[in-house]
C-alpha cells in the first residue's frame, strides 16, 4: 500500500479508551480491551487460541511510545507490553466508517 496511515496525536479519552487523530484526518477511539485483546504478541495469541481474553478485558494502558511513523510500542499496567504496526493500530477502528456500513450507528444499539 502506498498510503500507510499515520499518527497525527494520540489522546486519552476517558480512563478506558485512547484516542487517535490521523494525518488524513480520521479520528479513531480504540478501547483499552480491544487494544489489548488484539495484541500481536505470541503470548497473548496463544490465550486467544484458548479462547482467553488477554488482559482479563480489563487492561489499562499506562503509557503510548510512537516508535517512528510506522510502529507504537504500549505498556500495561500489569507490566505487558505491547507492539503495533501503525496500520495495525488502523485496522482496529471500528468506527462506522472503518467497519464499511456508514449507515448504522456506531454502537448498532
Ligand atoms: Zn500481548
Ligand atoms: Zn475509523
Amino acid at each position: 500500500m502506498a498510503d500507510e496511515p499515520r499518527i497525527s496525536e494520540t489522546r486519552a479519552v476517558g480512563r478506558y479508551a485512547l484516542g487517535v487523530a490521523w494525518f488524513d484526518g480520521h479520528d479513531s477511539i480504540l478501547t483499552h480491551a480491544s487494544l489489548r485483546g488484539h495484541c500481536p504478541c505470541d503470548a497473548c495469541m496463544a490465550l486467544r487460541e484458548r479462547d482467553e481474553l488477554p488482559g482479563g478485558g480489563k487492561a489499562t494502558l499506562e503509557s503510548l511510545e510512537r516508535i517512528g511513523d510506522a510502529s507504537v510500542f504500549l505498556r500495561w499496567t500489569d507490566g505487558h507490553e505491547t507492539f503495533y504496526l501503525v496500520s495495525e493500530l488502523r485496522a482496529l477502528c471500528r468506527c462506522a466508517y472503518c467497519i464499511g456500513e456508514p449507515e448504522r450507528p456506531i454502537t448498532g444499539g
